[in-house]
């Protein structure tokens, strides 16, 4: 039986990797969904390339676009959201990957999870902004998160040897990013272009300027409480600048087991499709032969101020991660509009977390509506 699958945002950095996994292997996997906003283009394309069921056009301005381009051919187009929430739990669904970019993700996910599906998770936001209601919802539904972010799924891969002994501590690597030499000084002046430059992963604009920032680690940091129930003084990040580790579980007799491979993310995504068999990708392989060293720093929230925020919103928990992601995502965009310099960010971050009208336990609805006024608040501090 073939595993079929939906892929939320397939025409980012993360669904097209996904779909070349699919390409690889279409004796295992068929795709019977596909969504993007704005990139119809590449869309369509997908669509007759993998003869996708369901096509989503999440923006209804770019449906007819869509619909016209796909008239003659076998596969259905809707427009917006809601129809993504209904379609990723339809039964000729068995996994959903979630790959939208930010806050959007959310609801889609929680879809899923509400409809008993496995999700291969690679939209952290989710778990940052609602992480508490995201695997409430997982476990009532007998639905399972695989992760897709490399980090998390290099930890997932260590606790496989784990035999149900407790984790001490978890190791986060961090490339460090672009800025990682860089002094504070130099890094204040820093342009869009620069922070786009990651030296390792080819990724995402927001991912990647939330590595130049360390915002994404901090996310990710966060994202590795919610998915395996570690509290944040047991995850520590270690810049490693190489990338080859991609994280690493710590015991209680001081065994550390690491996980590596080379810098691609289709090995994370193939492992989370396929499973728990492991299967070719096409990525490259580690030669230690040439390898020479694998070097680790300890993380600088100094000059990466947004990791400390990050560990801040965890510890007070309740809606303060959907707060942090909020006020991020608004200023990730002005600094990638040229509107706001690289330390705006984090100081708007820092601001959304002061001013937060903080709920202890929120509901779907308070994350929502905390969403929205930690924005609109962001976006008026910009202006
Ligand atoms: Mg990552």
């Amino acid at each position: 039986m073939k595993r079929k699958i939906a892929i939320l945002g397939s025409t980012g950095s993360i669904g097209t990797q996904t779909l070349d996994v699919v390409r690889r292997h279409r004796d295992l996997f068929e795709v019977e969904l596909i969504s993007a906003r704005n990139s119809t283009v590449l869309l369509v394309r997908q669509a007759l390339e993998f003869d996708v069921n369901n096509v989503v056009v999440c923006n209804p301005d770019k449906y007819s676009e869509v619909a016209d381009a796909l008239s003659g051919s076998d596969s259905k187009v809707f427009e917006g959201i809601d129809s993504l929430c209904s379609l990723v739990c339809s039964p000729d669904v068995d996994i959903v990957v979630g790959a939208m970019v930010g806050f959007s993700g959310l609801r889609p996910t929680l879809a899923a999870l509400e409809a008993g599906k496995i999700v291969a998770l690679a939209n952290k936001e989710t778990l940052v902004a609602a992480g508490g209601i995201v695997t409430d919802t997982m476990r009532a539904h007998n639905a399972v998160i695989l992760p897709v972010d490399s980090e998390h799924s290099a930890i997932f891969q260590c606790l496989l040897a784990a035999q149900g002994n407790a984790v001490e501590k978890i190791h986060l690597t961090a490339s460090g990013g672009p800025f990682r030499t860089w002094s504070r000084e130099q890094i204040a002046a820093a342009t869009k272009d620069q922070a786009l430059r990651h030296p390792n992963w080819s990724m995402g604009s927001k991912v990647t300027i939330d590595s130049s920032t360390m915002m994404n680690k901090g996310f990710e940091v966060i994202e590795a409480h919610w998915l395996f129930d570690v509290s944040p003084e047991r995850i520590n990040v270690v810049v490693h600048p190489e990338s080859v580790i991609h994280s690493m579980v710590e015991f209680e007799d001081g065994a550390v087991i690491a996980q590596m491979a080379s810098p691609d993310m289709r090995e994370p995504i193939g492992f989370a499709l396929s499973f728990p068999a492991r299967i070719s990708v096409g990525n490259a392989r580690l030669d230690f032969d040439t390898l020479g060293s694998l070097t680790f720093e300890k993380a600088d929230t100094d000059r990466f101020p947004c990791l400390a925020l990050a560990y801040e919103a965890l510890r007070r928990g309740g809606n303060a991660g959907c707060a942090l992601n909020a006020a991020n995502e608004v200023a990730v965009d002005a600094f990638l509009h040229d509107r706001i310099g690289f330390y705006d960010i984090p100081r708007i971050c820092e601001a959304a977390l002061d001013g937060l009208n903080f709920v202890a336990s929120p509901t779907p609805d308070d994350i929502f509506a905390t969403n929205d006024e930690v924005a609109a608040r962001a976006r008026e501090s910009i202006r």
